[in-house]
């Protein structure tokens, strides 16, 4: 019996303890809350992830580590591999948690990026908003997610107001300044690499979202194959310089037909939720498959597929699970603003079918402004 151990015991950690259980896997799961969604399915540690005697009591009960949470103190993660094999490994993780580090990569392997500057004090401050010019958007260089951690400068005026915001954090955890990219569409490539380096990619990813956290993705995305074969391309130099196993997500905006990269999150991605049912193999599964050294299973694409996140609490399932194609996803969390707490999946055989769904859902649920992007971007 094969225990696979998750660090972070959240949402994607339930849902790999959903996808690995008809392989026969056991899961034992590590969380700082006690009360951690992943804990309804699989046994938990609950600890806090420095410490020390929680970390060699997971590390005892697991055959390999895996992560669901990518702010994983490094040095954690680290540790832990003297103990048992860990993947994504630490290096790849290390690159991913700091913004800095992962756009020198990107820019390192030719993968366009908005422009960018570290950023210590606020002198650096105004000398990059002069430099990148506005609009640009001031990040926090670890720890940030759902778009926490960020602040928009919309005119040379606001560095103050950043600065007041984020400036405590430049000591910290560090500070980026980003070029503000006016992108029409927002893309993922969500992929996996297995331990002997075999590489799969997802069809590329649509996403949508609102005040920084993803509210909707649709896959296949509307692009061209040329555009998603560079996309996918960018993805594989990423993974391959990085030694990286298991799934992971590129982030990248598209605009006016170019790629800029955003992000790359070392984990299974929210953008990939719809693989559940919407592809032959889903993340989740994939990314157990791939960190336990079995063959990768395949990645296409089962018709078209949209996603809609819930945010703050669930909405009434009964107009999803009246679709032909709906799916139903409660991560079984208490409501709260601005918390992902489940999500739906309407899948179809065609994009005229999956756009019909998506207004009757929209319709039901009052949530005509979620669907409609994805309404519009399925119009022939
Ligand atoms: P997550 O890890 O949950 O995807 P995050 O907190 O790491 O989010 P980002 O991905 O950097 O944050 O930003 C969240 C969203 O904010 C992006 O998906 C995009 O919509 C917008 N955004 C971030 N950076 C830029 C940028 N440089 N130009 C334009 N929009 C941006
Ligand atoms: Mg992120
Ligand atoms: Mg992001």
């Amino acid at each position: 019996m094969t225990t696979v151990g998750i660090l972070g015991g959240g949402q994607l950690a339930r849902m790999m303890a959903l996808a690995g259980a008809p392989l026969g896997l056991r899961f034992l799961v590590m969380d700082n809350v006690a009360d951690a969604c992943a804990g309804q399915f699989a046994p938990m540690v609950v600890g806090d992830y420095t410490d020390e005697a929680a970390l060699a009591e997971f590390a005892s009960r697991v055959d390999v580590a895996t992560f669901d949470f990518e702010n994983v103190p490094a040095e954690s993660a680290q540790w832990l591999t003297n103990r048992v094999p860990v993947f994504p490994k630490p290096r790849a993780l290390a690159t991913a948690q700091d913004r800095l580090a992962e756009k020198t990569l990107f820019r390192e392997l030719d993968i366009p990026v908005p422009p960018f500057a570290s950023i210590d004090t606020r002198e650096q401050l105004d000398a990059a908003v002069a430099q990148i010019g506005t609009p640009c958007i001031l990040k926090t260089r670890r720890l940030g997610y759902d778009g926490k951690g960020q602040f928009r400068i919309k005119t040379p005026a606001d560095a103050s107001a950043a600065w007041e915001a984020l400036g405590a954090q430049a000591g910290k955890v560090g500070l980026i300044l980003e070029g503000f990219v006016a992108f029409q569409r927002e893309l993922s490539v969500v992929a996996v690499r297995a331990r002997d380096g075999e590489f799969r990619a997802w069809p590329l990813t649509e996403n949508w979202h609102v005040d920084g956290v993803l509210s909707a993705s649709l896959a296949p995305a509307t692009v061209d194959d040329a555009m998603a074969a560079t996309a996918i391309g960018y993805a594989r130099k990423l993974a391959e310089a990085l030694d990286y196993v298991g799934v992971f997500a590129l982030e990248l905006f598209c605009r006016d037909g170019e790629l800029l990269a955003n992000e790359l999150a070392p984990r299974v991605h929210n953008s990939g939720h719809w693989t559940i049912e919407g592809s032959e193999t889903s993340q989740f599964q994939n990314h157990l498959r791939a960190v336990l050294g079995l063959p990768l299973g395949d990645t296409r694409m089962v018709g078209t597929a949209c996603m809609l996140n819930w945010i703050g609490a669930m909405p009434e399932a009964t107009a999803v699970l009246a679709e032909s194609g709906g799916h139903w996803h409660d991560y079984g969390k208490q409501p709260r603003e601005g918390r992902k707490v489940g999500h739906a999946t309407l899948r179809a055989d065609s994009a005229t079918e999956l756009a019909a769904a998506l207004v009757r859902v929209g319709e039901a649920l009052g949530r005509e402004a979620q669907v409609m992007p994805v309404v519009l971007a399925l119009r022939p």
